[in-house]
């Protein structure tokens, strides 16, 4: 694979990021870590279309799944408040991409994928691209991964249709969880859960948005 990272696709990419930063509501950290990771290589076929690839938009990657928006990638990293060395459970690895940003914010990823061909092809890049301590597993995000419990941080990356309690168990009290939750009109709200105890937790709201579902199970 062609690893490069032109000179031109990094002048697109500090486009892309500086009409984000005009929106004015993105964390400039999440914004400087965005300008570092080489989003096309995230893409099939990152040799074609470099101007698309760094146009706001979502693409489909392997197992009909998509890359997320840009837009969507700064507004969950910002909202997630990234410390350095925060643990992060994210569901949903997909090409890699909001692990590689949120790698860059110093943060420890833990990050699983329940479709076997992603799973297959994604952790081998994060690899060749250096990001070597993002730590990734094969299996349902519903389940989240106990084995390395207590979070800091969670983070759904698909619609999820409830709020997996499962996940909310292995978050450490004062810490945020950030889901699309599918509302009425099949869109998703984004929404910020702080962990007060293991029953209570407050809850704020951040637009609508539309992701892949979070389906049950593993996909081979
Ligand atoms: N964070 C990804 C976004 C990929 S789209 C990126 O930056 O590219 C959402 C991903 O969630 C898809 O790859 C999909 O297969 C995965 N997914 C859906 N339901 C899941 C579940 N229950 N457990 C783990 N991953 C899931």
């Amino acid at each position: 694979m062609n690893l490069a990272d032109t000179y031109r696709q990094k002048g697109l990419r500090k486009k892309l990021i500086q009409s984000l930063r005009e929106k004015g509501k993105f964390d400039e950290e999440v914004l400087l870590a965005m300008e570092r990771v080489p989003r096309h290589l995230f893409l099939p076929n990152s040799n074609a279309f470099d101007s698309l690839m760094y146009e706001d938009r979502a693409f489909r990657i392997a197992g009909g799944q998509t890359i997320s928006h840009p837009s969507t990638v700064a507004c969950q990293s910002t909202l997630l408040e990234i410390k350095p060395m925060d643990k992060i459970l994210e569901i949903g690895t997909g090409s890699g991409y909001q692990a590689a940003v949120l790698s860059e914010l110093g943060a420890r990823v833990y990050s699983i994928e329940r479709q076997k061909v992603l799973f297959d092809t994604t952790p081998g890049l994060l690899k060749q691209l250096g990001y070597t301590k993002i730590k990734t597993f094969f299996g349902d995000g519903f389940a989240g991964v106990a084995a390395f419990e207590p979070y800091d941080k969670i983070l759904i990356t698909c619609a999820a249709p409830e709020i997996p309690m499962a996940l909310l168990k292995q978050l450490k009290t004062g810490g945020y969880f950030v889901l699309p939750l599918t509302n009425e009109e099949d869109n998703q709200t984004m929404i910020r859960l702080t962990k007060i105890n293991d029953t209570e937790m407050k809850k704020e709201e951040f637009g609508t948005f539309s992701f892949v579902p979070m389906l049950k199970g593993k996909s081979y």
